[in-house]
């Protein structure tokens, strides 16, 4: 987890970020401000990057997307690996945007920038396989579901499956896609008594978490005043599996 936060600048969470390793790949989604310099405090470069997931194009969630481009072009050790960005649909309008804003500076020299769009579907990485649907925040939203499979019939490592919410309301959609997830990744905005539409609360959380009977509830994207309040508590009365109050550069096994 590399951002618990939001929009809100805050020493303590930074914007939305995390990582997946699954099949050998190294995944980001998201990239709020900051990720760059919370993934060295991971122990991750922007080299190390297979690919990056967005859910949605609000700033919070993309802003260090032109850093991690612009870094890879010019650092004193440019990146040579292709990298594969993965958004819903319109991300590719936003980029086209993006790139005629900063020209040049976003063109890559020395590796392949691939620019996918994918809404409602399954789609076979060879190392891991991504179902999106589409949720309830903005028209672009998108959440994910990775999965990987065993390793081997002999092998203790089953497959193992995460999906990440990214911001959204409560949908039918969510919950489908967290359905017995090995983990489920919800943002969790603000109190209950804060509610605003667009956005999940404690008790949403532990309904979705419930319906979808997901395994591990990891909750993130909190504004501050959650902070001040028993989040894990109120999620708790719907649901009884563990729940993680997630924090920066705190690591989860699957
Ligand atoms: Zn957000
Ligand atoms: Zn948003």
């Amino acid at each position: 987890m590399l951002g618990s936060g939001t929009c809100v600048p805050s020493l303590k969470r930074s914007s939305p970020a995390l990582i997946i390793k699954a099949g050998g790949k190294v995944l980001l989604f998201d990239s709020g401000s900051g990720t760059i310099r919370r993934m060295l405090e991971a122990g991750i470069t922007y080299h190390d990057i297979d690919y990056i997931f967005y859910t949605h194009i609000h700033p919070d969630h993309v802003s260090d997307l032109v850093p991690f481009i612009f870094t890879s072009k010019y650092a004193e050790q440019p990146r040579i690996k292709q990298l594969d960005i993965i958004g819903g649909k319109g991300f590719k309008k936003f980029y086209k945007k993006l790139s005629k804003v900063y020209g040049k500076w976003l063109e890559p020299e020395l590796y392949k920038i691939n620019i996918k769009e994918i809404s409602n579907k399954r789609i076979d990485f060879g190392n891991f396989k991504v179902t999106t649907k589409p949720l309830a925040h903005i028209k672009e939203s998108v959440g994910y579901r990775i999965e990987t499979e065993a390793r081997s019939e002999r092998s203790e490592s089953n497959g193992k499956s995460i999906v990440i919410s990214g911001d959204t309301d409560y949908c039918k959609n969510l919950v489908k896609l967290g359905k017995d997830a090995d983990i489920l990744v919800l943002e969790c905005s603000l109190p209950d008594e804060k509610r605003v539409k667009g956005h999940i609360t404690p008790s949403l959380c532990g309904r979705i978490a419930a319906e979808s009977n997901c395994k591990k509830l990891v909750l993130t994207h909190f504004y501050p005043s959650c902070d001040n309040v028993d989040i894990a508590g109120i999620c708790r009365k719907y649901y009884k599996g563990e729940i993680v109050i997630a924090e920066d550069l705190m690591r989860i096994e699957a």
